[in-house]
């Protein structure tokens, strides 16, 4: 058994249990830097439905090299991050509820918190609004990304994270959703009690960002 195609599968299997879609709008992938071979969601199969066989092996020209079933529409995407960010093994695409109103408003995820400086080290940036002919998602996505932050909110759309596993950018996503959450019910919050709210110090920010991202954060 492939065990990158497994694990694909797992990451994909695990986004509507995380409440991170809805229907069939998402997708996880990772790719294979020795064979260059992206394993991705097929299009439209429902993920209850899903098996590990049905997992699409692809070359970064979007060509089927394993599997029977088609990519999802998203490949596109997903082979021009693999392409153009090379230190990059997982990409998830969702249109996770709290996030994408974020992406509606066209207004960045603001850091917050502290839970927040730790993952991101920063806001979420959010894109302006393009289309998803040719590369037009993928480049606007290289325009936008902050170092740091596996992150972005694509204006008008919804979210896309990218890290070196599909593991952990599934996590940037649960945790993409997780802020966006929070960060609205602050702005509410604040809003209703004419509050200003504003985002933690950059200094702090990267305080947070350093102890969680360092040596000495988790268990060795
Ligand atoms: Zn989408």
């Amino acid at each position: 058994m492939n065990q990158l195609k497994k694990r694909v599968y797992q990451a994909n299997i695990l986004l509507p249990m995380y409440n991170l879609v809805i229907g069939t709008q998402g997708n996880v992938s990772g790719i294979d830097r020795k064979r260059n071979i992206i394993y991705i969601k097929p299009s439209g199969v429902p993920y209850e439905k899903m098996k590990i066989s049905d997992i699409v092996g692809i070359d970064l020209d979007g060509n089927v090299v394993e599997g029977t079933l088609k990519p999802s529409v998203d490949w596109v995407h997903h082979a021009f991050i693999y392409r153009n960010m090379p230190e990059i093994g997982g990409v998830v695409h969702t249109h996770s509820v709290y996030a994408t109103a974020f992406a509606a408003a066209g207004i960045c995820v603001p850091c917050f918190t502290t839970g927040q400086a730790d993952v991101f080290g920063s806001e979420i940036p959010v894109t302006e609004y393009v289309d998803n002919k040719s590369n037009n998602i993928g480049k606007v996505i290289l325009k936008y990304r902050r170092a740091g932050c596996p992150a972005i909110i694509l204006g008008k759309h919804g979210v896309f994270t990218f890290d070196s596993t599909p593991e952990k950018a599934l996590f940037a996503a649960q945790m993409t959703e997780y802020f966006s959450k929070i960060n609205l019910l602050a702005i509410i919050l604040a809003t209703s009690t004419r509050k200003k709210i504003r985002p933690l110090p950059v200094s702090e920010i990267k305080k947070w960002y350093e102890r969680y991202h360092g040596k000495g954060y988790g268990q060795k």
